[in-house]
C-alpha cells in the first residue's frame, strides 16, 4: 500500500485512479473539475484542494492531463515544491517530447525521480485497468514504476530515457493513423472496383496489406471483429484525439529533422476531417470522410 496523489481525473485519469484505490492504495486526488473529483471521491479516493495539497506527503505522484502546458504548470507551479523528498514523479500524459524532458529535468534537479509514462489503450483500458504503459527514465526509477503501474495496466514497458515513452508513444500513434488512412483507401478503390469487401478483408487481412488497423480495427461495418464502425463509428479513439498525436508526431519530427511524409499526410487528413465538424468520431470513420460522408 502506498500513499498515491492523482491530479487529472478525466476520461482516463477517473478509472486510473480508482484502480490504484480499488488496490488498496490512499489516493488523494485532484482535478479543476468538481464533477471529476466527486467521481473519484466515490470510487475511494480522498479529495484534495489542490495538486501542491495532493502531493503533500505522497510516496508516488500520478498525473493524466491534457497536453504538455498543464503538466508544466502541475509539476512545476505545485508538485515540486510540496512533495517530499524521495517521491517517485509518474505522467502519464500524452505530451511532446521536449516537455517531457524538461519537466524530468526539472525533477532531477530538485533530487526527485521522474518518468513520463504515457498509455496506449483507451477509456476502456483505463476503467478495466488493462493499459499499456511505456515508460521513460532510469531503471532504478523504472523498478519502482512498474508495481505501480501494474495496478492500472496489462503491460508495462521500458522504453528507454526520460522522453523515450513519449516518443514511443507517438511513433506508434504516426504508424496507426498512417496505416488507417491507408486502410481507409484500399477499401474504398475495392469497393469501386467491384470487389465484395468482405472478400478484400479476407484476403488483405493475410497478406502482406495486413496490419492492426485493417485485421484487428477494421473500418468498414459488418466485416471482421466488431469495431467501432459497426457502432456508427461512435466510441472507440477519437479523430480528434489521433490528430493530437499526429501534431506531436510531426512537431518532434521537425525538431531532430527526422522525414514523416506520411505523418504528415495522416495528420493534414485528421486535420481537415476534424475541420469537417467529425473530430468527435472513431479515427476510423476516416473512411466515410475520403468518401465525402461528412455524417
Ligand atoms: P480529459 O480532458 O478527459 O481529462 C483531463 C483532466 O485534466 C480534466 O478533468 C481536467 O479538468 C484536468 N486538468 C487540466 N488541468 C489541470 C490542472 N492544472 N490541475 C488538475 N487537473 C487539471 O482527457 P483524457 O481523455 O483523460 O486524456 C488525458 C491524457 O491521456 C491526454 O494527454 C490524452 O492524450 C491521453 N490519452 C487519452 C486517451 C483517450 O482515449 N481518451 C487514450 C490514451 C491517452
Amino acid at each position: 500500500m502506498s500513499r498515491i496523489a492523482f491530479v487529472g481525473l478525466g476520461n482516463m485519469g477517473g478509472g486510473m485512479a480508482a484502480n490504484l484505490a480499488k488496490a488498496g492504495n490512499v489516493v488523494r486526488a485532484f482535478d479543476l473539475a468538481e464533477a471529476a473529483l466527486v467521481r473519484a471521491v466515490q470510487a475511494g479516493c480522498q479529495r484534495a484542494a489542490s495538486a501542491a495539497d495532493a502531493a503533500t506527503d505522497a510516496e508516488v505522484v500520478v498525473s493524466m492531463l491534457p497536453a504538455g502546458k498543464h503538466v508544466r504548470a502541475v509539476y512545476e507551479g505545485e508538485v515540486f515544491a510540496a512533495v517530499p523528498a524521495g517521491a517517485l514523479l509518474l505522467d502519464c500524459s500524452t505530451i511532446d517530447v521536449a516537455s517531457a524532458r524538461a519537466v524530468i529535468a526539472g525533477a532531477e534537479a530538485k533530487g526527485l525521480a521522474m518518468m513520463d509514462a504515457p498509455v496506449s489503450g483507451g477509456i476502456a483500458a483505463a476503467n478495466a485497468g488493462t493499459l499499456t504503459f511505456m515508460v521513460g527514465g532510469t531503471d532504478g526509477a523504472f523498478a519502482r514504476a512498474r508495481p505501480v503501474l501494474e495496478r492500472m495496466g496489462k503491460a508495462v514497458i521500458h522504453a528507454g530515457a526520460a522522453g523515450a515513452g513519449q516518443g514511443a508513444k507517438i511513433c506508434n500513434n504516426m504508424l496507426l493513423g498512417a496505416t488507417m488512412v491507408a486502410t481507409c483507401e484500399a477499401f474504398l478503390l475495392a469497393e469501386k472496383l467491384g470487389l465484395d469487401l468482405k472478400t478484400f478483408y479476407d484476403i488483405s487481412s493475410k497478406a502482406s496489406g495486413q496490419s492492426w488497423s485493417m485485421t484487428s480495427y477494421c473500418p468498414v461495418p459488418g466485416v471482421g471483429p466488431e469495431t467501432p464502425a459497426d457502432r456508427g463509428y461512435e466510441g472507440g479513439f477519437a479523430a480528434a484525439l489521433q490528430l493530437k498525436d499526429l501534431k506531436l508526431a510531426v512537431e518532434a519530427a521537425h525538431g531532430v529533422d527526422a522525414s514523416v511524409p506520411m505523418g504528415a499526410a495522416a495528420e493534414a487528413l485528421y486535420q481537415a476531417m476534424t475541420n469537417a465538424g467529425m473530430g468527435g468520431k472513431d479515427f476510423s470513420a476516416m473512411i466515410r470522410f475520403l468518401n465525402g460522408d461528412r455524417s
